[in-house]
């Protein structure tokens, strides 16, 4: 899939927003992807992880197992894994730490895919890759429908992404939308 073929894509769903925006990160930012708009149909899931998984494929990286943080990377990570015909568990937080549970478990050396919807500063990737360490798995690539620093994350593994963009965002203090005086909004949350 082309880049444009996926910004395309979020359009149409209204999935790429343009205002004024809280991320889940905390900074804020003039655009947002609210990927679960796309996700929501599970026939564009699949063309998506296809899509992503083909990227994995030809880089000649092989995954055992796709994990992914709950709730934003869940669809995702679960169509990855069937596109790649590997198992996908998810990682929660707990007492603010990430976790595995629901007695999903991660063999010692298994070759793990990290799968996210969005990445923005990458931090939600990088506690499931340190969360995945008390496993001894095998990180081996990180895959996002969309990445917002436009590669600029270094997870210190190869990444793939449909969308790769430099979207600026902002922290709060720095945010020249709020300087003038607008409210920045959570899409999806209440107030
Ligand atoms: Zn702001």
């Amino acid at each position: 899939m082309e880049q444009n073929e996926v910004r395309e894509l979020f359009k149409k769903n209204n999935a790429l927003l343009n205002g004024h925006f809280k991320l889940s990160s905390g900074l804020h930012s003039d655009t947002y992807f609210q990927s679960a708009l796309i996700l929501q149909y599970p026939q564009e899931a699949e063309k998506l992880a296809k899509a992503l998984a083909g990227k994995v494929q030809e880089s000649g990286i092989k995954a055992d197992v796709v994990v992914s943080p709950a709730m934003g990377g869940v669809i995702i990570g679960h169509e990855t894994g069937r596109a790649l015909g590997v198992r996908a568990v998810f990682t929660e937080r707990v007492d603010g730490a990430v976790t595995l549970r629901r007695g999903f478990s991660i063999e010692k050396g298994e070759k793990v895919l990290v799968a996210e919807d969005v990445v923005t500063t990458g931090l939600s990737t990088k506690e499931v890759i340190d969360a995945l360490k008390k496993y001894e798995a095998d990180v081996v690539a990180v895959v996002s429908l969309v990445d917002r620093s436009a590669g600029k994350v270094d997870f210190g593994v190869p990444r793939f992404s449909l969308l790769s963009l430099d979207v600026k965002s902002y922290k709060e203090e720095e945010c020249p939308m709020c300087k003038e005086g607008s409210q920045a909004i959570k899409p999806g949350s209440r107030k």
